[in-house]
């Protein structure tokens, strides 16, 4: 049989920002989204760019294991991962009879019968809600909320652990009553382990102009402190653990 592959754009050995401890992050190429804050747009385009063996992240993983102790492990981050749900399917079934960790690193916009055979072999899921509110979520992004918001609603059926992320750009998700919504809308939600709020930054500009794209949002500037613990301030009224990046 055909040893399963997926199409990455790089790796991170060594990560501490996509779960929990020290982890071998796969970034994997493709994302339908195109969010206007994307850091990383050269992971968008769904086209094969480096192709890397369940063999080839075996031994990655063997090297890094001795730095995992209880936390560490393996994320799929992207671009969006469930694009590449039936490649992973094997792959996490493998890595999780091995014992190793297994968080996805998705933005939920996908719901189809391969990814739901895949969050059986899942740990975590780092899900970013990009907007609570339907119409923004649709100017920011070119998805689609109810797609998010039945992914969510699956993970939590399935009793999935979820760190939930937000990216909090000046201007256009900012809002406090924007915020507010995230709490009132989520904080029944059980295995909502914990939120996070992502700055957003605006060093992913120059990728921007390396890639030759006209960017939009060139005047947006990065939030303040103050704006952040007042988002931080906000979501503590809903969620018992919510960070700052
Ligand atoms: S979901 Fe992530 S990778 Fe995809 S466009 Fe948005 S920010 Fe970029």
């Amino acid at each position: 049989m055909q040893e399963p592959t997926l199409n990455i754009h790089s790796i991170e050995t060594f990560g501490t920002h996509e779960g929990p401890g020290i982890r071998l992050v796969l970034f994997l190429q493709g994302c339908p989204l195109k969010c206007i804050y994307c850091h990383n747009p050269d992971t968008q385009e769904i086209k094969k760019n480096q192709i890397i063996t369940l063999t080839e992240i075996q031994k990655l993983l063997e090297k890094q294991k001795p730095y995992f102790s209880k936390e560490g492990g393996i994320t799929f981050s992207g671009g969006e991962p469930l694009l590449q749900a039936k490649s992973l399917i094997p792959i996490c079934q493998e890595l999780k009879n091995q014992g190793y960790h297994i968080t996805i690193d998705t933005a939920g916009s996908i719901l189809n019968d391969s990814v739901r055979e895949l969050l059986n072999y899942v740990d975590l899921v780092l899900l970013d809600i990009k907007h609570a509110d339907k119409k923004k979520y649709q100017k920011i992004t070119k998805g689609s909320y109810q797609n998010f918001q039945n992914f969510l609603d699956y993970c939590e059926q399935k009793k999935k652990s979820i760190w939930l992320r937000y990216v909090l750009m000046p201007s256009y998700t900012d809002n406090k009553e924007d915020i507010k919504l995230i709490g009132e809308k989520f904080k029944d939600y059980s295995y909502i382990q914990r939120v996070e709020i992502l700055p957003y930054r605006r060093s992913g500009i120059e990728k921007y102009k390396q890639l030759k794209i006209d960017y939009a949002y060139e005047n947006i500037g990065e939030p303040n402190n103050k704006k952040l613990q007042e988002a931080k301030n906000i979501l503590k009224n809903y969620f018992t653990t919510v960070h700052i990046r």
